[in-house]
């Protein structure tokens, strides 16, 4: 006999949508068929995981019956030595993603307003959504730039969490220092604010600042950070927040005692030192994007300048075509449209062979239009 049952899941659900993962390379590999998947699609460092890291998780191996630390000690220690801050002003997390979470636990009551910049990273709305707080969006402003006075605009006494993204996703632009600066000066000081420096390392620009600065100066700041990006430690899931003690005292009020496996903690502790990984990257991905800069403008293509690891293209009405058919030959991207951008496609910036053939695929798509 069926059982019939009625339970309601919170009223809140409703607005939440699932994430958006980028095409999986096993899920294109099966359903076409093909050996070869180019993935340029959710970010991730072309060169591989951190090799310090990965001698890091074979040497704990041996220990995975044991429960892991609870307080994350030995990387909070690393943490703060490297960045001038007290091993109390961090917290570790299962990825950047869950300090988005947590955050959102901690601080939002329903009804409470959380501001974000808009188009971002879709796990701010999703940490409102779930607490039943409302999202109050602020657009760019041209080119991509943070507009300050709208979002001073949008400041009012239920204004609990603003979100800056930066550089942001999808766009990589970035919030300069001076900028930042006067924001957190004229914010009332019951807002918390949400730095996501997850492309921090890539940035360039000589007035980019990652929030810390701030976080030592003793504002209401918490600077997101994560191993997905840079070290290439996007599967084993570590990432931290920084922020004044204060700030990091409640929100380990919220996190389960053993939110961080024993395998990333090593990893990520490893990744932290290994500087000639981290050399690497960075010169890969600085030639990989003047390759795709140049590439992108001798097809006429114009794209926004990148402080970060992947490039926002303007491919015009023919953007979702484009995005389709690299599909189709097996390279993976971003389609803007998830981002309400539907003329553009965001691309990561791969190794040589991966951006050159996604260039000559794109020129090939655009021939074959006229
Ligand atoms: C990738 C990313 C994160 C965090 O990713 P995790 O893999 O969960 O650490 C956070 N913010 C932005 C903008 C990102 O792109």
């Amino acid at each position: 006999m069926e059982i019939k049952f009625n339970v309601k899941a919170r009223e809140t659900l409703q607005h939440l949508t699932p994430y958006t993962p980028g095409k999986p390379i096993w899920e294109l590999q099966a359903e076409l068929g093909l050996p070869n998947i180019i993935k340029l699609a959710s970010n991730e460092n072309p060169l591989g995981p951190s090799p310090r890291a990965l001698d890091a998780i074979a040497g704990s191996l041996h220990d995975l019956h044991r429960y892991p630390d609870a307080s994350t000690s030995r990387l909070r220690q690393s943490l703060a030595a490297k960045l001038e801050l007290s091993p109390d002003q961090f917290i570790i997390s299962n990825g950047g993603d869950e300090l988005i979470t947590l955050l959102s636990e901690t601080f939002l009551e329903t009804g409470d307003e959380v501001i974000i910049c808009t188009p971002s990273f879709s796990e701010y709305e999703f940490g409102a959504h779930l607490m039943g707080a409302t999202v109050v969006q602020v657009p760019l402003g041209e080119n991509f730039q943070f507009d300050i006075d709208a979002i001073v605009g949008a400041v009012n006494e239920l204004t609990k969490l603003l979100c800056l993204c930066s550089p942001n996703n999808p766009t990589g632009t970035y919030l300069p220092r001076g900028i930042l600066h006067h924001l957190l000066d004229v914010l009332p000081k019951h807002i918390v604010v949400l730095m996501d420096a997850a492309y921090s390392q890539f940035a360039t620009a000589s007035d980019y600042t990652d929030g810390l600065e701030f976080v030592r100066a003793g504002y209401p700041v918490i600077v997101l950070q994560t191993f997905s990006k840079l070290y290439g430690l996007a599967g084993i899931r570590v990432g931290y927040g920084a922020a004044p003690e204060t700030i990091i005292r409640q929100i380990a009020k919220v996190k389960e005692p053993f939110n961080v496996n024993a395998l990333a903690q090593a990893a990520a502790a490893a990744a932290l030192y290994d500087t000639e990984h981290v050399r690497l990257t960075l010169e890969a991905n600085n030639r990989g994007k003047l390759q795709l800069y140049q590439g992108f403008q001798e097809l006429g293509l114009s794209c926004v300048e990148s402080m970060s690891n992947f490039v926002l293209v303007d491919i015009g009405p023919d953007a979702k075509r484009v995005y389709e058919t690299l599909l189709a030959r097996g390279i993976i991207v971003r389609f803007g449209g998830i981002w309400n951008l539907p003329h553009y496609l965001r691309i990561s910036v791969g190794t040589r062979e991966e951006n050159a053939a996604l260039l000559k695929e794109i020129a090939s798509i655009m021939n074959q239009a006229e």
